[in-house]
């Protein structure tokens, strides 16, 4: 089958032939209908060190998918063929302290699906039938494949309360809409979203027309929270956008006794007012990886059925699978919400 492969530490993919995935008895293996492009795909492509530690080379790229069960392994209990799902990508092994104490995504063992283990870009891929998540009937190829950049945003939000509170996006990419999203269907009141990318302000603004966009580029983004604030600040602030920059800005902008959700992948150290920012507001910090499994799938879940907010619309292009590089140019430049790749 043709896959779309991290060869070596050098960046860049190369889409090539390799072997149809074996599956296991406790696996299901999947024909991936379609693939988003995650940042730290992006990230991956550029070789970047924020991702590199965690991969285990070569390996099949890929891992915001949804495909239809064509094999079962024996030992399979719960899924079918025929059956819609995507895969949790922290593949957890269900018997360390971390899975034990109901913190699966952080596992001890952890295999990340596409980054240290084969992923979906590819025409097929295996999954533990541990790690998936089975899409009621009727869902769409499309909206399986970004259930899981909506969990990461998911997780973002719902880190602390935030019903009834004020909130600051960081970054209005395909994860920051998604946060947008399911801040306003979860309560959120007043909502601040920053970007400096044009395309993406537009796409911001036409889902949301109700919130306060910022371009950080032409106003201060904590001067005018600040002022629109009445001198507070926001309850919550999520950093979205890996920028250093505005890390420190999620901060400056943060009430006292409020929360920050730290999202964005950082490409090094960032040096921060802990004392001023963090201790004597007693700032609330949580570091955000991946989505608690399965809590966040099921608000997913819960956020789709309001049909408050259909994300579709942030999915702006699709691509075949070969023509990957394209796909990944487009996808740097910021101008794009979600990529999907087609095998
Ligand atoms: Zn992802
Ligand atoms: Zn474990």
């Amino acid at each position: 089958m043709k896959a779309l492969v991290k060869t070596s530490q050098a960046p860049g993919f190369e889409y090539i032939d390799v072997d149809m995935p074996t599956i296991g008895p406790k696996d299901v293996l999947i024909k991936v209908k379609t693939t988003s492009i995650c940042g730290s795909d992006i990230h991956a492509f550029h070789s970047s060190p924020g991702i590199m530690h965690l991969m285990k080379l070569p390996v099949i790229m890929g891992h915001e998918t949804c495909g239809e069960i064509v094999e079962v392994g024996e030992g399979v209990t719960n899924l079918k063929k025929g059956d819609l799902v995507s895969p949790e990508p922290h593949i957890f092994c269900g018997v360390c302290y971390y899975c034990q104490t109901g913190a699966a995504l952080n596992c001890q063992n952890m295999g990340l699906f596409g980054i240290s283990t084969d992923g979906a870009f590819a025409e097929y891929a295996k999954i533990p039938e541990s790690a998936c998540w089975k899409h009621p009937e009727g869902t769409s190829y499309e909206l399986g494949a970004i259930h899981e950049p909506l969990g990461v945003a998911m997780h973002g939000v719902m880190a602390g309360e935030i019903n009834g509170k004020s909130v600051a996006v960081f970054g209005c990419g395909p994860i920051g809409l998604f946060a947008i999203g399911a801040s306003r269907v979860f309560g959120a009141t007043k909502v601040f979203a920053l970007e400096i990318a044009p395309k993406r302000l537009v796409m911001a603004r036409q889902l949301f027309p109700d919130v306060t966009l910022i371009n950080p580029k032409e106003q201060d983004p904590v001067k005018t929270i600040m002022e629109a604030t009445d001198g507070l600040g926001v309850d919550v602030s999520i950093e979205l956008s890996g920028s250093p920059e505005a890390l420190k800005q999620t901060f400056k902008v943060l009430k006292r006794e409020g929360r920050v959700s730290l999202v964005g992948i950082l490409a090094g150290p960032v040096e921060l007012e802990v004392h001023k920012d963090i201790i004597l507001k007693e700032a609330r910090v949580f570091g955000v990886f991946g989505r608690v499994v399965w809590q966040t799938w099921w608000q997913v879940r819960a956020l789709l059925d309001t049909g408050k907010f259909d994300p579709l619309p942030v999915i702006t292009h699709r691509f075949p699978l070969s023509d990957f590089k394209q796909a990944f140019e487009l996808a740097t430049s910021g101008e794009a919400g979600k990529i999907l790749l087609f095998p």
